[in-house]
């Protein structure tokens, strides 16, 4: 198995999760050129992927799955809640209503199967209508993506602990969060227990989930504003000395890893 995170961040989030000929993007936060173009510098045409996995409703994670879907005539799962959200109210997408392949699972199924992929779903405490995460396995291995949560909880930990490989989020710098730019609505909305992980946050599931079958720490979902990959890295580091952690990039991602 391997991965490819396309980009990570406020402004678009996507990550190609790769298994004995089975590719699944995570997430489609982009339009559909730049998708394009970010799958081209991993050499993946979008014809080549199995199915779009959506973690939840908000733009920087769906955006550009309606028109992905609709011209590769892609599968998109989702939760109920999640694909609820995005065909009305104020996260409406337009074309998430229309899509011809549209599979639902509740969040707290057991295991999914696609292709040679089993992806187990974690609920997960974000303002979404119902957010999830997930973790990936197959060929023997296990990948575990995080981000997009406001507090760490017993169940993630418990979901995230025997994997090869993890990307978790370290969205903030409190210190940063708190004299950036933001205003104090979502300063509070952010920081609370329904916004993002910050950086002691990420450091502390990361504690809770290490085993010596590591090998691999992405951090991803960095604010551009309340945030620096270094202050994200060496809070992680804190805990991990000898796991060499990433930072997975807004423009550039991270290229392909293997779990
Ligand atoms: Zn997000
Ligand atoms: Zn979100």
């Amino acid at each position: 198995m391997r991965f490819a995170v396309l980009g990570s961040g406020s402004r678009g989030n996507a990550t190609l999760i790769e298994c004995d000929g089975t590719r699944v993007l995570l997430d489609c936060g982009f339009p559909l050129r730049e998708l394009e173009q970010r799958l081209a510098a991993v050499d993946v045409h979008p014809s080549e992927l199995s199915a779009v996995v959506v973690t939840h409703e908000h733009g920087d994670h769906v955006a550009g799955v309606p028109r992905l879907a609709a011209r590769y005539g892609l599968e998109v799962w989702a939760s109920p809640g999640t694909w609820k959200a995005a065909c009305k109210g104020a996260a409406k997408r337009a074309g998430a209503d229309t899509l011809p392949r549209l599979r639902l699972f509740p969040s707290h199924a057991r295991r999914l199967r696609i292709g040679a992929l089993a992806l187990r779903p974690i609920p997960v405490p974000h303002d979404a209508r119902e957010p999830c995460q997930f973790v990936f396995e197959g060929d023997g291995r296990r990948f575990g993506v995080l981000t997009d949560a406001g507090t760490v909880t017993p169940r993630m930990c418990d979901a995230l602990r025997e994997c090869d490989a993890l990307m978790l989020e370290a969205n903030h710098d409190p210190e940063l969060l708190r004299l950036g730019p933001y205003p104090p609505s979502l300063q509070r909305r952010v920081g609370g227990a329904f916004g993002h992980l910050s950086n002691a946050q990420a450091a502390v599931l990361l504690d809770r989930v290490l085993h010596p079958g590591l090998r691999r720490v992405l951090l991803s979902h960095l604010s551009q504003q309340n945030n620096r990959p270094d202050l994200a890295l060496a809070a992680v580091r804190a805990v991990c000395s000898d796991l060499e952690p990433g930072v997975a990039d807004q423009d550039q991602g991270s290229g392909w890893i293997d779990v």
